[in-house]
């Protein structure tokens, strides 16, 4: 095998004879000979539809689908010869890394696409582009002149996949509203939701309704406590644990049903793999699989059985914290703009940080901690994904009457935290480059590549990137975004503070 598609790579080089990720030698093989079925599909101009397209794709994300039996049905219903996917590994480096880029970037944008779809928004035009991507990934011929204006469009492609995912979210499910939320979880029976997509949660919320089942969220579904017409559900109690990769600590022996409804699935361990459930494009052997019917009884069978804990219990947040605020979204920070506009202009807020992006388990990653901790009190963080479970439980104060850590939402809310930026350049009549406004990202898996284009299509400058830079970007391909974006890997939390706020 050969997969460098996520920051956890082995060595930071390539995972070759397993995946760091618990993805087999044989999982990796069917998902390049999905990826390259839908390459030729793409090619040919052959007939695939788009949910298929965009269920293919997603299913090759990290953390996503482990399970051969799924993957090999998906490639069935493809049914195309596959593309050989050595053809890119084995090209010049530049253009390897360039297809790369462009590959992992596509399947981003399909995972937003997906979501997208899922509360019946047509992203027809969306699936256009990822077609032309991945047939120049197949084709031989292009090098950096053609590769690079696609990799570009990818990030203007998924800032439009974005900004129709903030609308299908907003207004299906309401307009985010600040709310504190709970690590406790009560005595009785319950559910852990794990995962990105509102409208599994929404049904299982009306499935559960009357039936003494209460549901918490976990990892990336935290934001959702914020949506008037999720959070309206009594039985929607709290958060449980922490990112994704504690998941298999957090969920030993707990007594209770966990769904995860997209990525970051870990293959669970035996304590708890009775018990957790899989739905959409998300899979891993012997793992119930509920269906495109969305009917969640074994889940709540399962939790029902179970009962849950007898007595109150905190899974505390990685600094101690036993509670976490949410509900962010451009629509609350936006709606005290003037406040906000006063305060810098006042010199109350001296600097705004963007820390975001994913977790992860590398040790290194403790910087995003230290940074927010070692941050001036007269800056405010702004932050999305599950890269803010290193810092959401700190209570680091507050500055003009909001907290200093505003969490925006999911990585899908990325929209969000643009939306904000481009509203204060406009305030302040310069750029967004212009802006006190720093961007720390921590990235993971191929999402981040996605807002990453996103965010370097909207000529967003000086972003800080780490805990590693990806195995995929050759030196050529590196130079190019630091002579023209200015990108660079994260230090020591102290010295990028210094450098930011000279
Ligand atoms: S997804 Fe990441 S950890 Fe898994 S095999 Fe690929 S590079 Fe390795
Ligand atoms: S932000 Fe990225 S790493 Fe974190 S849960 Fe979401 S998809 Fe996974």
């Amino acid at each position: 095998m050969f997969c460098f598609q996520c920051e956890q790579t082995a060595g930071c080089k390539a995972c070759t004879s397993a995946g760091v990720c618990g993805k087999t030698d044989n999982t990796a093989r069917l998902q390049d000979e999905l990826t390259g079925a839908l390459i030729t599909a793409a090619r040919k101009g052959a007939e695939v539809s788009d949910a298929l397209l965009l269920e293919g794709l997603f299913a090759t994300l990290t953390n996503v689908n482990f399970d051969d039996g799924a993957i090999a049905a998906l490639i069935k219903r493809v049914n195309q010869p596959f593309y050989d996917m050595y053809e890119v590994r084995d090209a010049d480096e530049d253009v390897r890394s360039l297809k790369s880029l462009l590959l992992f970037g596509a399947r981003g944008v399909a995972a937003y696409a997906y979501n997208c779809a899922a509360l019946g928004y047509d992203v027809a035009g969306i699936c256009a582009y990822i077609r032309k991507a991945l047939a120049a990934v197949g084709d031989d011929g292009y090098g950096m002149d053609e590769l690079l204006p696609l990799v570009m469009e990818c990030g203007k492609v998924n800032f439009e996949v974005l900004e129709l995912l903030d609308k299908a979210n907003t207004s299906t499910f309401g307009t985010p509203a600040p709310v504190k939320v709970t690590q406790t979880v009560e005595p009785g029976a319950f559910i852990v939701i794990s995962g990105h997509d509102l409208g599994d949660l929404k049904l299982l919320l009306e499935q559960t309704q009357g039936r003494g089942v209460n549901v918490y969220t976990h990892g990336e579904m935290l934001p959702t406590h914020a949506y008037p017409e999720l959070a309206k559900y009594p039985h929607l109690k709290g958060n449980f644990g922490t990112a994704w990769q504690n998941q298999q600590k957090e969920f030993a022996d707990v007594p209770a049903a966990f769904l995860f409804t997209t990525n970051c699935l870990m293959p669970p361990k035996e304590s708890y793999a009775d018990r957790v459930f899989t739905t959409a494009a998300v899979g891993y052997p012997g793992l119930v699989h509920i269906g495109g019917d969305k009917d969640f009884a074994p889940v709540i069978e399962k939790a029902l059985a179970l009962g849950g804990y007898a007595e109150p219990r905190t899974i505390t947040g990685i600094n101690g914290g036993g509670s976490v605020t949410t509900g962010f979204g451009h629509g609350a920070v936006l709606s005290n703009a003037g406040t906000i506009v006063d305060a810098v202009k006042s010199g109350a807020i001296s600097h705004f940080f963007l820390v975001g992006g994913c977790d992860g388990a590398r040790p290194g990653r403790n910087y995003f901690t230290d940074f927010v901790k070692q941050t001036p009190e007269d800056t405010i963080i702004l932050t999305l994904a599950c890269g803010k479970y290193r810092f959401n439980d700190l209570d680091i104060g507050e500055l003009g009457g909001l907290p200093r850590i505003l969490d925006m939402g999911q990585c899908n809310d990325a929209y969000s935290a643009i939306k904000v930026a481009l509203a204060l350049a406009e305030a302040f009549g310069c750029g967004v480059n212009d802006l006190p406004l720093t961007m720390i990202l921590s990235w993971y898996e191929q999402k981040a590549v996605s807002i990453l284009l996103t965010l370097l299509y909207l000529g967003v400058k000086n972003i800080r990137l780490g805990p590693t830079l990806p195995a995929f970007v050759s030196p050529n391909v590196l130079n190019f975004l630091v002579e023209s974006f200015g990108i660079a890997p994260t230090t020591t939390a102290a010295e990028d503070i210094k450098a930011i706020l000279g």
